[in-house]
Order: C-alpha cells, then structure tokens, then sequence
C-alpha cells in the first residue's frame, strides 16, 4: 500500500494539469487553487489528503464526496499539444493494473479517506486496449469491493459502442472530452484525436444508449449522465463555437454538463509559449451556458460582441439586461416563467416562487418579495410590482 500511495501521490502532482478535467466555474475557486478538478461538481483540495489528490467534492443534487481524482496511467502514446501527459515528453511515468487501483481505492474508501472516484488514463496500445482497463477497474470495484459510491469513467478516444454502453452501467458519470468545439480547433491542439470519430460519435453513442435502452445492467438502475470538457484559449477560439457547441450537446445529445478549462501552458509542450488564457473567460463562459441549459435561452439571446467573445466585465444576463429591461421592465405580476429567468437576481427557484405566491396575492413592493426569500437587490432595476418601477418609487421616497 505505501508504494501504492506514493504513486498515487506522484500522479495527484500532473493531475491540475490534466486536460480531461473540469473547473466548476466559479472564478474564486480556480484564481485561489488552481488545481480544479472533475465531474459536474464544485471541489476543493481535501485538506488532510491533498496530496494523493482527494477533493471535497459535491456531485448531483449536492451530495458531498471526497473524490479521488488519478489516473490508470500516466503513459500516452498520443501528443495532445497541451498535454503534460503527451508522449515524448520528459516526465515519470506512473502505471497501476486494474486490481491494484481497484484493491487501493477500496482500502482508502474503508478508511474513510476517500469515498469517490474519478478515474482516467493516458492511452497505451489504443484506446480499446485503455477503455477495457478502465472498465475492469470499476467492475473490480462494484463485483469484488461491493462499492456503492460514486465512479465517474473518461471514455478514451477510440473506445467501440460495447465500451461506452458497459462504462455507463458501471458508473455514474462518464466523460468524453471534446477539448475544442470544430475540427479545425482540434487539429490545432491534439492533431492525433478525431473530432467525429474518436469523441462526438461516443457522445452519440451514449445518447443512443440513453434514449433507447432500459438500463438493466446498470449498478444503480440508472445509465450515467455524460458530460464534456473544452480548453478555452489555445486555438483562437471564439466563445460563440464554444456555446453553439454546448447548445447543441445540451440540447441534441442530453449532456449534464460541458465544462471549460482556460488553457495553461505546459513546460515542454508545443503550445508552452503561448499565454495563459484569462480565467474569467471561463467563468462568463460558465454563466452563458447555464442560461443554455437551466434557463431555455436560446443562442442569440446572449451578448456576443463581434468578434464572437462575451464581454468579460459583466455577466452575461445583466448585459443581456441593460440592453432590453432596462428601459422596458417586467411586470412580476405577468411575466411567465421563461420571462422571469431573464431578470438578474431571478432564478429557477425564485421564479417558481414568484408564479406560486402570484397565485395568492398580487406583488407590490419589494419587501413582501424578500419575505419569500428573494434577494431584490439585482432585480430592482429590471421589473415593475403592479405597474411601478421599485427602483424609481425608492428614489422618490
Ligand atoms: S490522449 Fe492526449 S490529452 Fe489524453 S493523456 Fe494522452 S496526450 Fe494527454
């Protein structure tokens, strides 16, 4: 086990840099602690075992896991341009067989250390060859280890259909990371990955599964949710390929979640002279496409400048805001619920709120707002109670 934990513990070293992960979109988190990690959720390092790469994690519906992120190996074969990972380059290897992960994870689970895991891999004799790996760790861990806790699989670039469909029986959460939103960005970052091929296709594929098969084989009685991730930055993208991207696999292909890494530049990497994209990118891209995905915007709602990049010193939603509310606000005793999401300060809770308590009485100041818990503060700007502007009747008072 001490030899295990020091492996651990030397890929735990390589893994911020992991191109396969995800930030949660919080500025904060990523300008304090820049070693952000996977899977549809907020992390913070685990104070008392940063080090093998465990994180305070919280995953869907906000369960709290102590999440261990790390690799089956950090040998590739490939060149990915932004990798530290990538083959050829100057760096120690680390390799566990699948027993031997399994076996360690189990042993850290019952020690209560860590009571998650997010698993991933550099490719070693194809990708078929790397998913089976993956795949024989997590049926280790649900058949011998009987664990019941939460396993998130990447999906490796040439996994077949069979792979992809046992993966997410096995796991709550699979991960198939695009890296960038055309072919032509692609070629630019990892020119030996194949954009339709090798990562939309097993995209696909998992909706296919989803959509029409009854999940009988799964651990749980669920498929696993799939999520992506994007570098942001590298390729003189623009946030508009990255958002149309994201719509479409939110919309076409049920993704939980597309995450964005702003790209850093690796010593020894083809790409390690090009400057680190600004981390507030990240985050505006984050807040653009939950208005995607949790608030029904469409795609040209959102305030794109012409170059194609959100403006970075204002959240998308007040942009959007200042452009049409301002001067003709909303009436919170009529708007609907999609109208409601578009005021800043309103989310789907406080929506849902505002449509019950309507059917009650009608609004007409904003204290009787805050006394349903809703935060006026954003809001005041942008909406009418009962015909009056609350922003411009304080003024006056
Ligand atoms: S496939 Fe590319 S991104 Fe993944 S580990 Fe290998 S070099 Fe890195």
């Amino acid at each position: 086990m001490q030899n295990t934990l020091a492996k651990l513990e030397h890929v735990a070293t390589q893994m911020h840099f992991e191109p396969a992960e995800e930030s949660d979109g919080r500025i904060m988190l990523r300008v304090q602690q820049p070693a952000v990690a996977p899977c549809g959720i907020s992390l913070h390092p685990s104070k008392k075992h940063e080090s093998l790469g465990v994180y305070d994690a919280r995953v869907d519906g906000g369960r709290p896991v102590k999440l261990l992120k790390t690799m089956l190996t950090t040998a590739c074969e490939r060149n990915c341009y932004y990798c530290p990972f990538r083959a050829g380059r100057n760096y120690r290897r680390v390799n566990f067989k699948p027993e031997e992960m399994a076996d360690s994870f189990a042993e850290l689970n019952r020690k209560g250390t860590a009571s998650g895991i997010f698993l991933s891999s550099g490719i070693l004799r194809g990708g078929v060859t790397t998913q089976d790996k993956l795949i024989d760790t997590a049926e280790i861990l649900r058949k011998k280890h009987h664990f019941r806790g939460f396993l998130h699989l990447k999906i490796m670039p040439g996994a077949e259909r069979d792979q992809v469909q046992r993966a997410m029986e096995l796991a709550d959460r699979v991960s198939v990371n695009l890296e960038a939103p055309t072919v032509e960005h692609l070629d630019f970052l990892a020119p030996m990955k194949q954009f339709m091929d090798e990562l939309l296709k097993p995209l696909q594929w998992a909706d296919e599964i989803r959509r029409y098969q009854l999940p009988r084989n799964t651990w749980n009685g669920r498929w696993a949710s799939t999520v992506t991730q994007f570098v942001v930055g590298a390729a003189q993208d623009t946030d508009l390929e990255f958002l149309k991207a994201s719509d479409y696999l939110y919309r076409k292909l049920q993704l939980r979640r597309t995450y964005f890494s702003a790209f850093t530049p690796v010593h020894d990497t083809p790409l390690e002279n090009l400057p680190p994209e600004n981390p507030m990118r990240e985050h505006r891209l984050y807040q653009a496409s939950f208005l995607l995905r949790d608030y029904a915007w469409g795609l040209e709602e959102l305030p794109f400048l012409q170059n194609g990049r959100l403006p970075l010193d204002v959240d998308p939603k007040i942009a959007w805001a200042e452009q049409h509310l301002l001067n003709a606000p909303l009436e919170l005793n009529k708007a609907g619920k999609e109208a409601l999401l578009r005021v800043p300060g309103i989310g789907v809770k406080s929506a849902e709120t505002i449509l019950a308590a309507r059917r009650q009485s009608r609004l007409r100041s904003l204290q009787h707002l805050r006394q349903l818990g809703i935060s006026t503060k954003r809001l005041e700007k942008y909406v009418l109670l009962d015909g009056v502007q609350p922003a411009r009747q304080m003024r006056l008072f």
